[in-house]
């Protein structure tokens, strides 16, 4: 489904008039791809409305146009942000006429920097694509900028897409024992990975998800399978003489004696044989990091001593600095860090909240698995 943001809530200015209000004089055949061909670096999704802003602030005020020449702009994160939007004729295909005969899609791809189109991008330019075509409507033509104009756009990555079909990335194949689910409205892959007994990592590789934080309802995420049940098999080994299951344990880092009796189903009294040839199970992963509970009491302009736990734990993210004194009130810098930590996590920002600046219960436990659990 279209993630569609309008121009009122990705903060538009007004177009100029007359020549921003011009639609558009005849049917569109379809869409014509554009990148933004400078240099571009991802960035979190709370960052990408900026950035539109930004492009139509250069065309207006740089170019001197009427409006942000594009009739939708894609980001990474598969957002579509209306622009000229559906009616009003776009001014980036490289002449009135070329305007009139298709829409201009954007994607937030650079020239240098990031240059490869995230599949959730992908995703979004059918996206807009689609909506062009069912809601315009326009043609089924999917063509590039450069087609009819001399200009590199919309740069190599873009061109094979377009070449290829413009389709939408392949599902991935779930491996054997993985299993899927759906996302539904407000449910976070931490969520998810909780429910199902895995980490946002695994299930973030399984899926082919690039940021974990962007999330869409109705993606499909696999969930890999467990690797407890049976232990993998990395190595053999050969019993020699003089050897005991704890020496032989003793010498391949991570696996107990335990675990290579039960991974070679031998029971006490754990009799082995010259000769005899051992399965190696894989070093079993570290215990998870268990975050603390979330402290009662942890709540801005109040004052508790965990909120020292939680100013170290800021600080140990980034999001505050290391000079800031730590104290048990929850004052205006805890707020400003925990504000900075929601922007950059914002499934854990209240919903309608821009500036959060309380900490929730999973908020914490994210929080503190980051600073003190490798992320798990
Ligand atoms: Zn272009
Ligand atoms: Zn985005």
């Amino acid at each position: 489904m279209i993630d569609l943001i309008t121009r009122a809530q990705w903060g538009a200015r007004p177009f100029r008039t007359p020549n921003g209000a011009t639609r558009y004089g005849r049917a569109r055949a379809g869409v014509k791809v554009h990148y933004l061909g400078t240099a571009y670096s991802d960035r979190a999704h709370s960052q990408c409305a900026a950035y539109v802003r930004a492009i139509q602030a250069q065309h207006m005020d740089g170019n001197g146009w009427s409006d942000i020449a594009y009739s939708f702009v894609v980001c990474t994160h598969g957002s579509v942000y209306e622009g000229r939007g559906l009616e009003r004729r776009n001014a980036a295909n490289g002449n009135t006429s070329l305007n009139d005969a298709h829409y201009a899609v954007c994607a937030l791809l650079g020239a240098s920097g990031l240059t490869e189109p995230p599949d959730a991008m992908l995703h979004g330019m059918r996206d807009a694509i689609e909506h062009c075509r069912a809601n315009g409507p326009c043609g089924d033509e999917v063509a590039r900028h450069a087609d009819d104009f001399a200009t590199a756009c919309p740069g190599p990555a873009l061109t094979a897409w377009v070449r290829a079909g413009a389709r939408r990335p392949t599902v991935a194949v779930p491996p054997v024992g993985a299993r899927q689910h759906v996302m539904a409205r407000g449910e976070t892959l931490w969520e998810v990975a909780q429910r199902f007994g895995s980490t946002v990592a695994a299930i973030a590789a399984a899926s082919g998800i690039v940021n974990p934080d962007v999330v869409r309802v109705g993606d499909v995420v696999i969930i890999p399978g467990s690797s407890q049940a049976v232990p993998p098999v990395s190595g053999r080994y050969t019993v020699r003489s003089g050897d005991s299951l704890s020496g032989i344990a003793a010498g391949i880092p991570g696996v107990s004696w335990q675990q290579l009796a039960q991974a070679n189903r031998i029971s006490s009294p754990y009799v082995i044989r010259p000769g005899q040839v051992l399965t190696i199970p894989a070093a079993s992963p570290p215990a998870p990091y268990t975050p603390p509970p979330f402290p009662r009491g942890l709540r801005p302009n109040s004052s508790t001593p965990s909120a020292v736990g939680w100013q170290r734990c800021l600080k140990r993210l980034s999001f505050m600095p290391g000079s800031v004194q730590e104290h048990p009130n929850y004052g205006p810098a805890t707020q400003e860090a925990t504000a900075r930590f929601h922007n950059a996590h914002p499934q854990f920002r209240s919903v309608g909240v821009t500036r959060d600046v309380a900490v929730g219960s999973q908020g914490w436990a994210h929080a503190h698995r980051l600073a003190y659990g490798g992320g798990r």
